[in-house]
């Protein structure tokens, strides 16, 4: 039977030290739920030394009766041990740093008095019957035989478990499978694996490690942590399932809905070329590999989308074929026939060969101007007006109509393209999209230039792309905000 892989998520705890990313208790607490629905065997809610608001946090997430174990984490110190003891959670994730340049520069102590020190917490940890998590910060340029005796000494103290973390993201896969063959040895405990994406290489560490022995896996969220991030939970679990055949708790089917639940909180966006979650990971656009996912996904295919709860998707430029044209007008359900489509499939060259992007909503333009449909807009913008300088808050307001209901809303932003676009989204706000990318471009020169503006919507796992063009940007911009959601309700309906 294959060895069955504890998944330990730290996406709000390492995964919150991203540069940039600072969540209240009501967030932690959403992605907390939807980890635990996703099967996450440990989740790191937190450090509970950081903030009041920090432990607010873990200590609603630790009342919520999850599944998963919940974990914080505490330096070697009887006060961060407190803290987390009156957070009621199940374990301590204790981290005691074991390399000669952390024990002699960050702490100036010396490694018996380290030892010490540790076993001391663990012991405390026990005394209050909390399970405990040695994690050996910075391990990987730790003497092996030093983290060996730190082991050994802390079984007896009945730990429950033991980590190793390469916390600068410096280990090479040969010395993963060193260090992890040496632990395993004297073990008699599962054994954690925490790696950093310094060098880009937290996923293959981390599998490594397991092949060498590990039980246990941190990682994260879309792979957010310190610099330059976790191990991603994403890349890590296919990567022990469909590569070596592991068992994990994970459902792998909802990966990517958490993945955006996580993007969108923690507003870290999604790299498109991001293994298994980016927005490209199953986009495909050059004519001949739509032709063959056409007649086998396999073909072009790492992994059916729809194993992550992801969809295929198609894209149109100057690459694109006339089956993923007719893919793509069926995504819409728009019905042609063979005369119709070569012409769309020609119009659509055209457009690709000046250098155009064609979004979808240029695709049901074309497709309706072909089949001599009138579009009739449900959303029509009558009146924009949007204020800025140097001595008030940009402000915008706007009347549209939705189905010939008008509706005027206003809004203040940080600039009048985002005022506007605040306006247009309160006077919508019934219309399920989220606004996930913004483009603008500079078509000529000088002030009176024309800009582009290119806009991606998300809606209901869909995604929209849309973009309109004049020499207004505010303008311009809720121009095509308006054509996105035009073709988000024709959807609705
Ligand atoms: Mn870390």
């Amino acid at each position: 039977m294959s060895k069955r892989i504890r998944v330990f998520d730290t996406t709000l705890r390492d995964g919150e030290q991203t540069p940039g990313v600072s969540l209240i208790p009501d967030e932690k607490l959403r992605i907390a739920k939807a980890l635990d629905d996703l099967g996450v065997d440990i989740i790191e809610a937190g450090s509970a030394i950081t903030s009041q608001g920090e432990q607010e946090s873990i200590k609603r997430i630790a009342n919520e009766g999850l599944k998963a174990e919940i974990a914080s984490f505490a330096r070697i110190l009887q006060g961060d041990i407190d803290l987390a003891i009156k957070c009621d959670v199940d374990s301590i994730f204790l981290v005691a740093p074991t390399s000669d340049l952390h024990i002699k520069y960050k702490l100036g102590t010396t490694r018996e008095k380290l030892l010490e020190n540790t076993l001391n917490s663990v012991q405390y940890c026990k005394d209050h019957g909390l399970i405990v998590d040695l994690c050996t910060e910075d391990g990987s340029r730790s003497d092996i035989n030093f983290l060996k005796k730190v082991l050994k000494s802390a079984m007896e103290y009945k730990i429950d478990r033991f980590t190793l973390a390469d916390t600068v993201g410096i280990m090479m896969p040969e010395k993963t499978n060193k260090f992890f063959s040496e632990l395993k040895k004297v073990s008699k405990i599962p054994i954690g694996v925490h790696c950093h994406d310094d060098f880009g290489l937290a996923t293959s560490n981390t599998l490594t490690a397991v092949n060498s022995g590990a039980d246990v896996v941190d990682v994260t969220i879309n792979g957010l942590g310190e610099r330059a991030g976790n191990a991603s939970l994403e890349e890590v679990v296919i990567g022990l399932e469909l590569g070596y055949g592991y068992k994990t708790n994970i459902k792998k089917h909802r990966i990517t809905e958490i993945s955006d639940l996580v993007e969108k909180i923690c507003g870290i966006p999604v790299p498109p070329n991001k293994a298994i979650v980016g927005e490209n990971a199953f986009t495909h656009e050059a004519g001949i590999h739509v032709d063959g996912i056409l007649k086998k996904p396999e073909t072009y295919e790492a992994i059916k989308p729809e194993l992550v709860g992801a969809r295929r998707r198609f894209v149109l430029g100057k690459h694109v074929g006339l089956k993923a044209v007719k893919n793509m007008l069926d995504d819409l359900k728009i019905s042609v026939n063979d005369e119709q489509l070569k012409e769309i499939f020609t119009r659509i060259k055209y457009m690709g060969d000046k250098g155009k992007r064609i979004t979808n909503a240029d695709l049901e333009i074309i497709a309706n101007s072909v089949l001599g449909i009138e579009t009739e807009k449900a959303i029509e913008l009558e009146e924009l007006v949007a204020v800025a300088g140097n001595k008030f808050t940009p402000t915008a307001s706007v009347k549209i109509k939705i189905n010939g209901r008008e509706i005027t809303e206003s809004s203040v932003g940080t600039g009048p393209v985002d005022a506007a676009i605040n306006a247009i989204k309160h006077a919508t706000k019934d219309i399920p999209f989220e606004l996930t990318e913004y483009h603008v471009d500079s078509i000529s020169g000088g002030t009176d230039a024309v800009v582009k503006v290119l806009l991606k919507l998300k809606s209901r796992g869909k995604i929209i792309t849309s973009q309109s063009a004049g020499s207004d940007i505010v303008l311009a911009s809720v121009d095509a905000l308006v054509n996105g959601l035009n073709l988000i309700i024709g959807r609705l309906r």
